[in-house]
């Protein structure tokens, strides 16, 4: 097979979400997998609903994640192509006026119904005559055009799908331009598609059948149909889609969080696949792993609590140079080797750091219960003189062991009380030359 050239097509009306990052990774992960490009195309033909903003935060994100492109374009720069596509379908008789209203055709749709029949648009267009069509422009009313399916049936080699097979005389001639001359996605994305030299469109599946007419103006406009792969949509733990929560679901909402990009990555790569989820630290190991074949038809199954965990193996594996900076932003004591491979073990997310500076550098109230006042205090007395280090930890409780016979949670987890003000936490060897010997004995109440 020749090089793949994909695109992430989005539309920059809103921010990006686990959803449609998914299908961004899944056209990276391919073209990267086979040595191909991924272009980035802007779907910005609603001038309306466009913003700027959207659009630079879309990049921000691909950016932050990794999934950088080879190239871009904007739909909003290539209207004069859209046109002479346009001009070219007419020629060929396959783009056609249409001069009902909105009402009419609900009234149309709502009398196909009632009389058992599918609500497929009845063609009337086709039949009028010219002085017909000149006197209703004359009149001022402006057609919208649609394009004339062949009715027969599409069909294509899905690369998650398999065989698929559309009757296109089961469907609406679509509209490619409204009445305002502006023009809808569908013809648009194929003539891009086209002129970038796409050899596979992968999206999501709400796009099976757009496909079905996709395919026809491919032919009509190129003479042949880039590949397709059409992938599950996802829901989310509990089953339910996911669309009422995608807004905290988006990508600038997980970084503000704190998620680590990879960790995202690994998840939207393998949920809805017959691969295991696991943390990769690299998109080139995804890639590796990436085979169209994995893909499962079932929804793909997006658990936030498992995008946590997967956090969390990734936070425990970084290495302190490649957070040194977001640990300074977050405080500047967090900043400090011994204390990264201290705590990024009692991480899920980056800024759970803070917690821990405050547990070894701040002001904790220890937990002492009354009946271990005086096991506390013999113990402080038993802290070995001179630097605290890595070692102090295990020479110390052994001394305090063999001092007052205590072993095992009596001993440690009373420490760890009275030492951090919890039960639960970093590893006491490692923070206890952080906490220093001043802390430890106030703590102690030494
Ligand atoms: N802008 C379209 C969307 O976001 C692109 C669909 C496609 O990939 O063709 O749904």
């Amino acid at each position: 097979m020749t090089s793949p050239i994909v695109r992430f097509a989005p539309s920059p009306t809103g921010r990006l979400h686990v959803g449609n990052v998914r299908t961004a990774l899944i056209n990276w992960l391919f073209a990267h997998s086979r040595g191909g490009k991924f272009i980035l195309r802007i779907d910005d033909t609603d001038l309306e609903r466009s913003t700027k903003e959207y659009e630079d935060a879309l990049r921000t994100d691909l950016t932050w994640l990794g999934l950088t492109w080879d190239s871009t374009f904007s739909q909003s720069h290539r209207f004069k192509d859209y046109d002479a596509a346009a001009a070219r379908l007419k020629d060929m008789g396959l783009l056609y006026p249409c001069y009902e209203s909105a009402d009419e055709l609900e009234r149309k749709r709502k009398i196909a119904l009632s009389r058992g029949r599918p609500p497929v648009y009845d063609r009337a267009a086709l039949k009028l005559m010219d002085e017909e069509k000149a006197k209703l422009e004359a009149d001022g009313v402006k057609p919208h055009w649609r394009f004339k399916l062949s009715g027969e049936r599409v069909e294509w080699n899905d690369l998650v799908r398999g065989p698929q097979s559309i009757d296109t005389s089961s469907l609406s001639d679509p509209i490619l331009i409204r009445e305002d001359g502006s023009y809808l996605y569908t013809m648009p994305s194929v003539v891009d598609d086209i002129d970038a030299g796409i050899t596979h469109v992968v999206r999501g599946e709400d796009h099976v059948t757009n496909s079905g007419a996709q395919i026809e103006i491919f032919m009509a406009l190129g003479g042949k149909a880039p590949e397709m792969a059409h992938t599950p949509l996802l829901i989310g733990a509990d089953g339910q889609g996911l669309s009422k929560r995608l807004g905290s679901l988006s990508m600038t909402e997980l970084r503000q969080q704190g998620y680590e990009p990879m960790s995202i990555c690994s998840l939207l790569a393998k949920i809805g696949t017959s691969d295991n989820v696991e943390a990769r630290s690299t998109l080139a190991e995804l890639c590796a792993e990436f085979d169209f074949a994995k893909i499962g038809r079932a929804p793909a199954r997006f658990d936030e609590q498992e995008l946590k965990n997967l956090n969390a193996a990734i936070l425990h594996a970084l290495p302190f140079e490649a957070v040194k900076d977001r640990l300074a932003a977050v405080d500047a004591r967090a900043a400090d080797e011994a204390f990264w491979n201290a705590v990024r073990a009692n991480c899920s997310l980056l800024p759970d750091v803070a917690e821990w500076v405050e547990t070894v550098f701040g002001d904790i109230a220890p937990i002492v219960a009354g009946e271990d006042k005086d096991f506390v205090a013999e113990a402080a007395a038993l802290l070995p003189d001179g630097a605290i280090t890595g070692e102090t930890w295990s020479a110390w409780t052994n001394a305090v062991k063999d001092k007052t016979g205590r072993k095992g949670r009596g001993l440690f987890m009373t420490l760890r009380k009275a030492l951090t003000g919890q039960e639960h936490g970093p590893d006491m060897g490692a923070i206890l030359p952080l906490i220093g010997r001043d802390r430890v004995l106030k703590r102690l109440g030494a």
